[in-house]
């Protein structure tokens, strides 16, 4: 805890984001504490290979954000492991209440909670999660070593964990409901060119069937002529985007249609003080780089708005 229980910044979430505005944060000397439920680095420890952060041609998911903490702790960053029950803006200061009831207060919030894999929202998607549902081919590829998978989706992640499992699984079946990809031109000439991907176009899983040793075969619907098929899987991985975690983004705050939050160029939202970053902000592309610019972006904004409201006046010019 600070000195006189206040902080200057609090910062909710460690990912790629949250990290950056920490290192920031802490440059621009700030009372800062970083606030992570789990393992510090998010999402991307998830990913088996990232080739496209500035700086590094391939590095894995779990080694940058290593590389992101280890950055952070070196300018002394205080972190709580701790679950995030409520952010509770206020006047002079907002508030930010754990989930063990203790209250933290601080000038300045920055929100980087990132967001969660959709779901398909079939029968049998629940039931089956980690008995052959899955939506980390890294964390669960292994499994499927030498057997057959599908992959549902047409984005850059989806074609991405295909080449992925192409690697480990027998063979890699990609539905997709449209009949052009959304990816980047380079996933998508590099999953045509590999021989064990099976690309099924127009199509939609519409059920999970398993027994009791899990996933068995996928119901799949054409979605141009209309019929239905059964094709015999082990796995199913879905990567059909993503929703935010906007749970504790405070009531008041401006949200697009699909909960992304709404903020300006400095990422400051329509409550002074309160910052948010990453995934969670309305932006045109999720990518690590732009999580890490937005980090940086808030932290310093941040930083003048404690000056500001420390000499007494308001947050926004
Ligand atoms: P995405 O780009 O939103 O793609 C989601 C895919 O799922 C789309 O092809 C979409 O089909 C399909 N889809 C959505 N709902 C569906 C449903 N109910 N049933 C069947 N299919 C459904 O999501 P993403 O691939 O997770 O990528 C998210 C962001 O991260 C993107 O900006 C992406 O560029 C970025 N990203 C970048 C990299 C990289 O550069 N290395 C890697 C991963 C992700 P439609 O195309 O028909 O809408």
């Amino acid at each position: 805890m600070s000195e006189n229980g206040i902080y200057d910044l609090i910062i909710v979430g460690g990912g790629p984001g949250g990290l950056t505005a920490g290192v920031y944060a802490m440059r621009a000397a700030l009372k800062t504490v970083l606030i992570e439920k789990g393992l510090p680095g998010g999402q991307i420890n998830l990913t088996e290979s990232v080739e496209n952060y500035p700086g590094f041609e391939e590095i894995s998911g779990f080694d940058l954000s290593q590389k992101f903490l280890q950055h952070a702790k070196s300018y002394g960053l205080e972190m709580i492991q701790q679950e995030v029950a409520a952010v509770e803006p206020g006047l002079e200061f907002h508030s930010v209440r754990l989930g063990d009831g203790r209250h933290l207060h601080t000038h300045a919030v920055i929100l980087a909670t990132g967001g969660s894999p959709r779901k398909l929202q079939v029968p049998g998607e629940s039931e089956y999660y980690g008995r052959g549902v899955s939506y980390c081919a890294t964390c669960d590829g292994f499994f499927f070593r030498g057997k057959d998978v599908i992959v549902v989706g047409g984005g850059d992640t989806a074609l991405e964990e295909a080449l992925y499992l192409a690697k480990i699984a027998g063979r890699v079946y990609l539905a997709h409901r449209r009949d052009a990809f959304r990816a980047s031109r380079i996933l998508q000439q590099r999953v045509l060119a590999e021989g064990k991907i099976e690309i099924l176009w127009n199509t939609v899983v519409t059920e999970v069937k398993a027994n009791d040793k899990g996933v068995t075969a996928v119901a799949l619907r054409d979605t141009r002529a209309g019929a239905s098929m059964e094709i015999a899987v082990d796995g199913v991985f879905i990567f059909i985007g993503f929703s935010p975690n906007n749970q504790l983004v405070p009531a008041g705050i401006k949200m697009d249609h699909d909960g992304y939050v709404e903020a300006d160029e400095k990422c400051e939202t329509n409550i002074p003080g309160i910052f948010v970053i990453g995934d969670l902000r309305q932006k045109y592309a999720k990518q690590i780089v732009l999580a890490a610019a937005d980090g940086c972006t808030a932290a310093m904004a941040a930083a003048i708005c404690v000056e500001m409201k420390k000499a007494g006046g308001d947050c926004k010019p």
